[in-house]
């Protein structure tokens, strides 16, 4: 575990959670709450806990209860949670497995057990995390993935046609990059498709959206101001890429846009839009853009 974990200690007594705190502090970053309520607040909040150690028997809300609200809210159901409780009956460990934690760990606390326990269950977490971010994000650039694009795109183009508000689609793609590829090799070919990628994350306000399309193509959704807005925008991405110059390589992209209009229907039709205006941006010379009609 390269980077610390952040575990959550929820319990109503001092002691135990200075016991707790003891057996976790030397591996993970730790914070506390010692009622439910607090659990509950603090688990929402940023950075989330990674795992959260809970005792049953509380005052006001006990564990259980908050064990049932994690789980059923979608920000916070993912985070593992392991009872710490004095009951030992097979019945409370089952009820505790019911509302979806993870594993159950007796009191009086033996450090040992703690620490083993914590451990695999971080382990499955942070590995957990890691395929989920495979899954949605291009392992070379950090953009978002295709899969991801497709998915997100249909939507924001469904909202965008149900709530009459501009769309914009970029295609945006590395001019002559099999020459590139050809004359300098791989590893500068893919070291120049993380630059044009930076440019784009730069460019970007947080609710755009930037994916890796595949290969050398890139795909940028944003809602502008209006429809110059969107023109500069493009200009602005096109001009910096061709001002990069990684390692004194002249990298230019084409850029085809289209804006969402109803006869597209959804994100493949305005997307097979900024294809064609592509096109005519590569026909044209390259190092511009085209307008989709
Ligand atoms: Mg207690």
């Amino acid at each position: 575990m390269s980077e610390k974990a952040l575990v959550l200690i929820v319990d109503d007594s001092p002691t135990n959670l200075q016991v707790l705190a003891s057996c976790v502090k030397n591996c993970h970053r730790i914070k506390v709450a010692t009622s439910g309520e607090q659990c509950l607040q603090i688990a929402q909040a940023s950075p989330q806990p990674d795992l959260i150690l809970l005792d049953v028997e509380m005052p006001g809300m006990n564990g259980y209860e908050v064990c049932e609200q994690l789980k059923a809210s979608s920000l916070t159901a993912s985070i593992p949670v392991i009872f710490v409780t004095a009951l030992q009956g097979d019945e409370d460990e089952r009820r505790g497995l019911e509302l979806g934690a993870v594993d159950y760990i007796t009191k009086p606390i033996r450090p040992a057990i703690v620490i083993a326990r914590v451990n695999t269950h971080i382990t499955l977490k942070l590995q957990r995390d890691k395929l989920n971010k495979m899954a949605f994000y291009d392992q070379l650039t950090g953009l978002y993935n295709r899969h991801y694009l497709i998915d997100v795109a249909t939507k924001k183009v469904a909202r965008s046609l149900r709530h009459h508000y501009d769309l914009w689609v970029l295609m945006i793609d590395i001019d002559h990059f099999k020459q590139i590829n050809d004359n300098y090799g791989h590893p500068m070919g893919d070291d120049i498709l993380k630059k044009v990628a930076e440019v784009l994350v730069l460019d970007n306000r947080t609710e755009d959206l930037a994916a890796r399309f595949g290969g050398e193509e890139f795909v940028v959704m944003f809602d502008p101001s209006d429809d110059s807005d969107a023109v500069i925008k493009a200009q602005r991405i096109l001009k910096k890429i061709s001002k990069l110059k990684p390692h004194n390589i002249s990298v230019t992209v084409s850029i085809g846009m289209a804006k969402v209009v109803a006869e597209d229907g959804n994100f493949e039709g305005v997307l097979k839009r900024a294809d064609q205006a592509l096109y005519r941006a590569k026909d044209n010379g390259r190092n511009r853009l085209e307008i989709a009609r």
